[in-house]
């Protein structure tokens, strides 16, 4: 129901507005990218795309993205760094990692830099559908605390 069609006397229903979610995706290998991105599109989000660490913090800074989704290996640099990185400035940005090579040390150290979640390639796109609305359920109520 769009807002414009609420009778006027229905005081009680907030209008809200339909912002869409934005994804900003980091992959380097295009069709993965833009994999990624179309699924996004079609599960209702505003997908945003970047193919290396440095488009990717410029994009960060031009709009913040409400999660991320951030490949490991990047063709100028270690997605581990970027994900430090955006969540030193933005404590509360959501990151979901993924790879094609993850280590157990990878994996380690992303979540302690604060990632959500470590995906391995092939990224399983129903699973990423439930995984990306877990982790954006929670934006509208606030950062979440860390333990
Ligand atoms: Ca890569």
């Amino acid at each position: 129901m769009s807002c414009s069609r609420l009778p006027v006397d229905y005081g009680l229903l907030r209008c809200q507005r339909s912002v869409k979610k934005t994804v900003l995706v980091v992959e380097d290998e295009k069709l993965i990218r833009w994999s990624l991105a179309q699924n996004l599109a079609l599960w209702g989000y505003e997908p945003m795309e970047a193919g290396d660490v440095a488009s990717a913090a410029e994009s960060a800074l031009g709009r913040l993205p409400d999660l991320v989704l951030l490949d490991l290996r990047l063709p100028d640099g270690n997605g581990i760094e970027l994900l430090r990185k955006l969540r030193s400035e933005h404590p509360s940005i959501r990151v979901i990692m993924m790879t094609a090579h993850g280590s157990p040390e990878d994996a380690l150290a992303a979540m302690h830099s604060g990632a959500l979640r470590f995906l391995l390639k092939p990224i399983n796109m129903e699973e990423l559908r439930g995984i990306v609305r877990d982790a954006l359920e929670s934006v509208d109520s606030g950062p979440q605390r860390e333990h």
